[in-house]
C-alpha cells in the first residue's frame, strides 16, 4: 500500500483537559479539526487515533516525581501546578494521550502508513521540563517521540525544529546534553519563558547541538524565516538527521494575543516548506509536527491548515 500523503493523529478526547478560561483551551481542537476536515481532500489524510503511553514511557525523559504529581493531582480533583499550568479530573489521563499522540504518529512513519504527520493534540508539550510542568504544558510530547524513534526504530539522529514564539525549555533541557539530538528554536525575546539565548548551545557530549534564534517584538518575518534558513542549510548537511520534527506553534501570527511577532500563514508555508526540503535532503521526507501554541482560533487553524498543505508536497 502507497503511503498517504499525510496522517493527523488527533482524538476529541483531548476535549477533556479542562483548563476553564484560558487562552489554551478545548476550543482550539474544534477550531483546527473543522477546518482541515473541510478544506483537505479526505482521500489524502489518513487521520489516526492516539495511543495512551504509560508511565515507563514517560520516565524516558521525565523525573518519576512529576509523573506521580500530576497523576495525584488530577485524582484529588485538580488544581494549578503554577499559574498558567491547569491540571483538571482529566488532565493526567488526557496528557497521557497527547504524549502517545505522537508515539502513534511515529509508528505510522515507521510503519510506512505516512511520510507526514500532524499531531494535533492538547496539552501542548514544549515547555514541560524533566522535572517541572509548566507554560501550559506537562509532558513533553515531542521530546518523547523523539526518545521512542530512538528506541523503537534504531534511529540515531533527530533534529527538532521549534517555531513556536516561546523558547521550547523543556525540550532543550530534554536533551542538552546530548548529541544524538539537535535542537534548533526560534523565538521572540524578550518574553516568556525567558531563556533561550544564544549563548545556549548544549553541555558536555551536547555543546553544539543547540542552536537558539531569538528575535525582538515585531521583528520583520523575512529575517526569522532567513535565519531558520541559513540555520537549517548549515546544521543538515552535518548532523545528517533521520527524522525531522517541528514543534509547531502558531502564536508568532500576526493576530495571536500572546506573541508580537508579525507572521502570517504564508511564512508557516515557508518555513514548513523549507522543514520538508530538508527532510527531502536528509530523512527520506520523514516529517512529524506538533501543535504547540497558536490562540486566536481564526489564525491558529488557518496557520495549521496552511501547515498541512505545505506537508503534503512532495
Ligand atoms: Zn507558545
Amino acid at each position: 500500500m502507497l503511503p498517504s500523503p499525510l496522517c493527523v493523529v488527533y482524538s476529541d478526547r483531548f476535549k477533556e483537559h479542562d483548563t476553564g478560561r484560558h487562552p489554551e483551551n478545548a476550543h482550539r481542537m474544534d477550531a483546527i479539526i473543522n477546518l482541515l476536515q473541510k478544506s483537505l481532500p479526505p482521500e489524502s489524510v489518513l487521520w489516526k487515533e492516539p495511543r495512551h503511553t504509560a508511565g515507563e514511557e514517560l520516565a524516558w525523559i521525565h523525573e518519576k516525581s512529576l509523573i506521580q504529581s500530576i497523576k495525584d493531582l488530577a485524582e484529588t480533583g485538580g488544581g494549578s501546578v503554577d499559574p498558567d499550568t491547569v491540571v483538571s479530573p482529566a488532565s493526567f489521563e488526557i496528557a497521557c494521550l497527547s504524549a502517545g499522540a505522537g508515539l502513534a504518529g511515529v509508528d505510522a512513519i515507521f510503519n510506512r502508513e505516512a511520510r507526514r504527520v500532524f499531531i494535533v493534540s492538547r496539552p501542548p508539550g514544549h515547555h514541560a521540563m524533566p522535572s517541572v510542568a509548566m507554560g501550559f504544558c506537562l509532558f513533553n510530547n515531542i521530546a518523547l517521540a523523539a526518545r521512542y524513534a530512538q528506541k523503537q526504530y534504531g534511529i540515531e539522529r533527530i533534529l527538532i525544529l521549534d517555531w513556536d514564539i516561546h523558547h521550547g525549555n523543556g525540550t532543550q533541557a530534554v536533551f542538552y546534553e546530548d548529541p544524538t539530538v539537535f535542537f534548533i528554536s526560534t523565538h521572540q525575546h524578550p518574553l516568556y519563558p525567558g531563556t533561550g539565548f544564544p549563548h545556549e548551545t548544549g553541555k558536555g557530549q551536547g555543546k553544539g547541538f543547540t542552536r537558539n534564534l531569538p528575535f525582538p517584538p515585531y521583528t520583520d518575518p523575512e529575517i526569522i524565516l532567513e535565519a531558520v534558513q541559513e540555520t537549517l542549510d548549515e546544521v543538515v548537511p552535518r548532523f545528517k538527521p533521520e527524522l525531522l520534527l517541528i514543534s509547531a506553534g502558531f502564536d508568532g501570527h500576526r493576530e495571536d494575543p500572546l506573541g508580537n511577532w508579525r507572521l502570517e500563514e504564508k511564512h508557516y508555508t515557508a518555513l514548513t516548506d523549507m522543514a520538508r526540503a530538508q527532510a527531502n535532503r536528509s530523512c527520506e521526507g520523514r516529517v512529524l509536527s506538533f501543535l504547540e501554541g497558536g490562540y486566536n482560533l481564526t489564525a491558529l487553524a488557518d496557520s495549521c491548515l496552511a501547515h498541512c498543505q505545505a506537508l503534503f508536497k512532495k
